[in-house]
């Protein structure tokens, strides 16, 4: 008698299909969740410099304030705060949705770190920041050397922007294995352990980095991750409350079989 073995069978595929749709529905109530968050974050994230750029404007109309440069240069800075806002939020969602552009071309580690300490010295001289680059001679990497300049740009800057007056900064390129690696570690005030889990999501930003308002979107490291990622790298961060904060990124060295098809130059 086949009859209660076929029922029980049946009563178990049942349950396998009800199960994979209550899975279906939580990942769906997930994502909606997600997207929630993301626009209610964007709306509080205007709102700021929306308040001060019209509170500036109607000061204006009023005639309490004269349109002059002085009363004008905070609501440039406000405007330049949201097209940056915007422009982040734009690479972020390109990134997320794996459709970021990336010209691959053999790039030199080394030189392209060597141009950002260049152009980061006289910000950091300027806060009395030694700011030292140590790498091997050449370290070629397949990257968008574009994507990657903004990586380590949001790093070094976040790195300046941390770190109190006659701190260090210090990065490190080199090559390990299959990888490439790229160390930036400062002397600032580094990251409460329970912070570090949350560190690379967007809009997160610490009280104390919020308190300080210096013009970060809260973005940077949300973007460093996922262009890393696009590059098929990992970015990690290690960091000592009073003592400072490492952030590592690795590349991959050996490359998937297009990427081969490119060969590398003479000289690297
Ligand atoms: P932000 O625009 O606020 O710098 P990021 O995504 O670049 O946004 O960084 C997120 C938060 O991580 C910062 O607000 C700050 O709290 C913390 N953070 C990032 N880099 C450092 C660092 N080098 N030292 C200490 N805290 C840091």
């Amino acid at each position: 008698d086949l009859g209660p073995r076929l029922s029980i069978a049946t009563r178990d595929e049942f349950g396998e299909v009800a199960q994979a749709f209550n899975e279906m529905a939580l990942q769906l109530s997930r994502i909606e969740e997600t997207r929630r968050h993301l626009v209610a974050d964007v709306a509080h994230e205007l709102r700021t410099p929306l308040t001060i750029i019209q509170g500036q404007l109607e000061l204006i109309q009023q005639g309490v304030k004269r349109a002059e440069p002085e009363t004008l240069l905070p609501i440039q800075d406000e405007v330049m705060r949201l097209t940056r806002l915007v422009g982040d939020l734009h690479q972020l969602s390109l990134a997320e949705a794996g459709r970021l552009p990336l010209e691959k071309t053999w790039t030199d580690l080394t030189a392209l770190a060597g141009r950002i300490v260049d152009n980061f010295q006289i910000e950091a001289e300027a806060k009395e920041i030694t700011l030292t680059l140590e790498a091997s001679d050449s370290i070629p990497v397949y990257v968008d050397p574009h994507r990657m300049t903004q990586v380590i740009v949001n790093l070094v800057g976040n790195a300046l922007r941390y770190t109190p007056t006659g701190g260090a900064i210090r990065i490190v390129a080199r090559q390990e294995g299959s990888e490439a690696i790229l160390a930036v570690s400062d002397t600032g005030p580094g990251i409460r352990p329970e912070h570090l889990p949350h560190i690379f999501d967007r809009f997160f930003r610490s009280d104390e980095a919020r308190s300080r308002e210096e013009g970060g979107t809260g973005l940077g490291l949300a973007i460093a991750k996922e262009f890393v990622e696009a590059h098929g790298g990992r970015i990690g961060v290690e960091s000592k409350l009073g003592k400072g904060t490492t952030f590592t990124v690795r590349l991959p060295k050996d490359l998937t079989v297009s990427d081969r098809t490119s060969p590398r130059p003479d000289g690297f």
